[in-house]
């Protein structure tokens, strides 16, 4: 398996595209050999029933990119979290 993370364990809650640290081991869910953290149990149990549906919406893996990409997903929300409980 390709670690593509180095020292800094920040993930992207792919449902509500939180930032999201690695510690909360409970709220993890592996999906076709990556793993996703949440935010919540809610975004967990959501991106279990329709993963595909989340997926569809990831940008680029690199972080430079996947940073821009909130930034500007940030401008569309209004900084909130389109989805979240
Ligand atoms: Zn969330």
């Amino acid at each position: 398996m390709k670690k593509t993370t180095t020292s800094s364990e920040i993930f992207i809650d792919p449902v509500c595209m939180m930032q999201v640290a690695s510690g909360n081991k409970n709220l993890l869910f592996t999906h076709q050999m990556r793993t996703y953290y949440f935010c919540a149990e809610a975004c967990c149990k959501a991106f279990q029933k329709n993963p595909e549906k989340y997926l569809k919406l990831k940008a680029p893996k690199r972080k430079g990119l996947w940073g821009r990409y909130l930034e500007r997903l940030n401008k569309v929300t209004g900084g909130r979290a389109p989805q979240c409980h």
